[in-house]
């Protein structure tokens, strides 16, 4: 066991359900055993009730929940920034021709470890990750996952039209080698299956039909949705019968309370309704609508129409794999929105980058905030002294204060440890113990 003493602070309210204020919590240490929090409170109090127990000191900053990322593509790692295109002709001059390299299974193995290293060291521990379109690949990454206790829900990504051919299957390939791979990786310690068509543009009825027969058992979905009005226009055009772009997913039975859709930049209401009413949730992911100029999120309908959002990084269409940078681009992009925007406060932000991405996935009962008896998923964000950061943390009025200076300035170099399920993984930036 061991007592951590740390500027403890998370979410365990939901700050758009009521006074934001209401949903932070803050403490002075967290009692850890075999990777679960077993009590929390001041250090005082934790000490006189486990006296034998060790203490790790970590002096400065904040120890906050790992982060959550609802929307990250591993096979972009190296495609990231990518400038000066709308969505889909950056799909074909930078993310698919990458994406093809993962065909070779060496090369896969490469990126997938590049990856996860990258989400370590961006205080992520938890993700739904968008896959490959090759199945070796997956392999590649559930192992290396797995290797690393990362809380990973994946799944092959299919496709059987429209992209580049050697991206396409057949919908009888992709109900076999989805099958073996759910067979293999689904619900194997902290790894899940998440079926994964690339987005209705790119696929037939009848593969979103075999997306329906692999629900089930614990599977989750995922896709793109009103990402982009060209986008928007395509899916129209191939689906003449359909009443919306998430009708496309919707006739098929693919919009369930496992059922996570990224951006959804351009919706109309009946599909936020429809979205509310299945309990499926959006990832909302801002640098990458902001570099592919996709749109400024409506989030103030999303929550008035009852839609779950939480945050996704969207590399290699997003700046890269820190949450709060996304947490920052959200409240400047409800900022830009003016009235129509719904603004956000810096408890509105941690919430995002965590517990509002357990939600999304089904695990806050395990991650997303520091309560007794989840497990220790944690990030250390602590500057380097004399850093512009380091300055503001000493002059923060509150802890909300503090919260909202980190949000501004934090990047992964401010990243001194990182915890999954009480095994730390992360460099240290800050000297450890202090
Ligand atoms: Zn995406």
């Amino acid at each position: 066991m061991t007592i951590y003493a740390a500027t403890v602070v998370d979410t365990p309210g939901d700050p758009f359900a009521g006074d934001p204020a209401a949903a932070l919590a803050e403490d002075g240490a967290l009692l850890v055993r075999d990777g679960v929090i077993r009590a929390r409170g001041s250090l005082a109090a934790l000490r006189a009730a486990h006296p034998d127990e060790a203490v790790t000191r970590l002096d400065g900053g904040l120890l906050v929940p790992g982060f959550v990322d609802t929307h990250v593509h591993f096979p972009q790692i190296r495609a990231i920034g990518g400038m000066g295109l709308p969505l889909l002709d950056w799909l074909e001059r930078y993310a698919l021709p990458e994406e093809s390299k993962l065909a070779d299974q060496a090369y896969a193995r490469a990126v997938a470890a590049e990856f996860l290293d990258g989400l370590v060291a961006s205080g992520t521990t938890s993700a739904l990750v968008f896959g490959s379109h090759f199945a070796p690949a997956m392999d590649e990454l559930f192992a290396a996952a797995g290797q690393r206790g990362l809380n990973i829900t994946s799944g092959l990504v299919l496709s059987d039209r429209e992209l580049r051919p050697d991206l396409l299957s057949s919908p009888e390939t992709a109900l076999a080698d989805s099958a073996d791979l759910i067979r293999r990786w689904h619900d194997r310690g902290r790894l899940r299956y998440a079926v994964t068509p690339r987005f209705s543009l790119s696929t037939s009825d009848d593969m979103l039909d075999v997306c329906a027969q692999l629900l089930g058992q614990g599977i989750w979905f995922t896709s793109h949705l009103n990402e982009n009005l060209a986008e928007i226009a395509t899916v129209t055009r191939l689906f003449p019968g359909s009443q919306d772009y998430l009708d496309t997913y919707c006739r098929h039975g693919l919009v369930t309370a496992r059922s996570v859709f990224a951006h959804n930049v351009h919706p109309g209401d009946a599909e936020l309704t429809l979205l509310a009413e299945h309990g499926a949730s959006v990832a909302h992911c801002p640098t990458s609508n902001s570099a592919l100029g996709s749109g400024l999120f409506p989030l103030r309908r999303h929550v008035e129409h009852g839609v779950h959002v939480a945050l996704g990084s969207d590399v290699g269409a997003g700046a890269g794999l820190f949450l709060p940078k996304e947490a920052l681009q959200a409240y400047f992009i409800q900022q830009l929105l003016g009235p129509a925007g719904l603004g956000l406060t810096p408890v509105h932000l941690l919430y995002l980058a965590t517990r509002a991405g357990a939600r999304a996935l089904g695990l806050e009962d395990r991650v997303g905030d520091l309560a007794v008896g989840k497990d220790f998923d944690a990030v250390w964000l602590c500057p380097a002294e004399g850093s512009t950061l380091a300055v503001n943390l000493r002059h923060a009025r509150d802890t909300a204060d503090a919260l909202a200076r980190i949000f501004a300035l934090a990047t992964p170099a401010d990243v001194a440890g990182v915890w999954v399920r009480g095994l730390r993984v992360g460099a240290a930036a800050c000297p450890d113990p202090r």
